[in-house]
């Protein structure tokens, strides 16, 4: 993350203040850093938040991804089904384990996977479902559920964005990562919703899961440095199965822990502030705005619009940030990016797929979002004012930039 600029509002700014300075202080004090008893108690804190049984921290949501795909038994050439409209460690994490990912195509309304598509995307080679909770809000878990079922596949979540937000489930309001799929997994950094500057959470009810993944994030070491440092006796660790350096430190855990205290505050002014976009844009003609559904309450870790047909995205972004204010761009659509060749993905249409290299025609709506999206800026500590000065100038630039296609 940049530092802010004076004078121009940020797209996203992290709550951070005196609060996580003392709990750096008292890691830094208690001279152990790396992962260790801050660790451990910000993940039993993450789990009573979440209401999972177990939490395992790692070092990003790009990590917790690739240890969740190795838990559910994913192997080389094996296919994932998930959403090529995504941050590009949601594919990329399928590819770390030698597998396929099978994108298919989103609902424009709340940018998530539409369900409908699952069916086709799954193969005899399909060993889970890639569930993404985009920009915060919750992905239709109970359709995806009930096709997984129906197919016996594990369903991951990648909650990177999505802590804080709730899904009416079995008659009740709960927090994505109460264990709905098998494994969620969840993102510390900066432009998440809280942060430990990076930073990963794995949740589940699974034990076997929680146990491998204690064992692999720390090189599968069979007995952890913790528990030799404190034994009486001098004890050997053996290393039986292949692992990685995925650990958070004690010093990122000591700042989670403040962060998950305030999220319950975080999450009211975020959803504050949603609400009002929503009231302030809705006269905007043409343009489209994100929708909850009736069994969904998102974080809004980004507000993103889509913008009136004919307007030029970059010229709007531009023109925001001659003014003063940031935004970026939809979310990315990871298979038309270089690093995804063909070969290294396929569509939901699979082999019988026609389309160019990159321009995918089954994933049409995922291009649109990506294309004519902006994200707006919103924080918790946002005012009001800031807020309307957003939503005043994006109606200008809307205006000017309207009126200069000559319509
Ligand atoms: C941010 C993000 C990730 C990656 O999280 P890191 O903690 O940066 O590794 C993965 N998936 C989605 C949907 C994200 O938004």
């Amino acid at each position: 993350m940049v530092a802010t600029k004076p004078n121009l509002i940020p797209i996203a700014k992290p709550l951070l203040a005196q609060e996580e300075i003392a709990a750096i202080t008292r890691a830094l004090n208690s001279g152990w850093v790396s992962q260790g008893p801050e660790v451990a108690a910000f993940e039993q804190e993450f789990a009573a938040y979440v209401g999972s049984n177990y939490a395992c921290a790692v070092s990003s949501c790009t990590t917790a991804l690739h240890l969740a795909l190795l838990a559910v038994g994913l192997q080389p050439g094996d296919e994932v089904v998930t959403v090529s409209h995504s941050f590009i460690a949601t594919a990329n994490a399928i590819r770390y384990c030698q597998a396929l990912p099978i994108f298919v195509d989103i609902d424009p309304q709340t940018f998530n996977v539409n369900p409908q598509h699952l069916e086709a995307a799954i193969s005899p080679r399909t060993r889970a479902i890639l569930a993404v909770h985009q920009l915060g809000m919750p992905c239709d878990l109970k359709a995806i559920l009930a096709i997984a079922q129906a197919h016996g596949l594990p369903v991951v979540e990648d909650a990177a964005c999505a802590i804080g937000s709730q899904i009416h489930i079995n008659e009740h309001w709960q927090n994505i990562g109460c264990p709905h799929g098998d494994i969620a997994c969840f993102s510390f950094h900066p432009r998440k919703v809280i942060t430990t500057g990076d930073g990963g959470m794995l949740t589940t009810n699974n034990p076997e899961y929680d146990r491998q993944f204690r064992l692999w994030r720390q090189h599968g070491m069979s007995v952890p440095d913790t528990v030799r440092h404190a034994a009486p006796q001098v004890i050997f660790e053996s290393y039986s199965e292949l692992g990685f350096n995925y650990r958070m430190t004690d010093i990122q855990a000591a700042i989670g822990r403040v962060q998950l205290q305030r999220l319950p505050d975080i999450i009211r002014s975020r959803r504050a502030l949603g609400y009002r976009y929503h009231t302030l844009l809705s006269d905007i003609p043409g343009l489209g705005l994100p929708t909850e559904p009736q069994w969904a309450r998102t974080n809004w870790q980004s507000y993103a619009v889509k913008l009136p047909i004919g307007l030029e995205q970059k010229s709007v972004m531009q023109a925001l940030l001659d003014r003063g204010i940031s935004s970026r761009r939809g979310v990315m659509c990871i298979h038309r990016e270089p690093a995804y060749p063909l070969g290294t993905w396929s569509c939901m249409q699979r082999a019988a797929c026609q389309c160019p290299p990159h321009s995918c025609e089954m994933l049409q709506e995922s291009r649109e979002a990506q294309d004519r999206c902006i994200i707006l800026p919103l924080y918790p500590e946002m005012t009001d004012k800031e807020q309307m000065q957003v939503v005043d100038t994006l109606k200008q630039v809307i205006h000017e930039q309207e009126c200069s296609h000559g319509s």
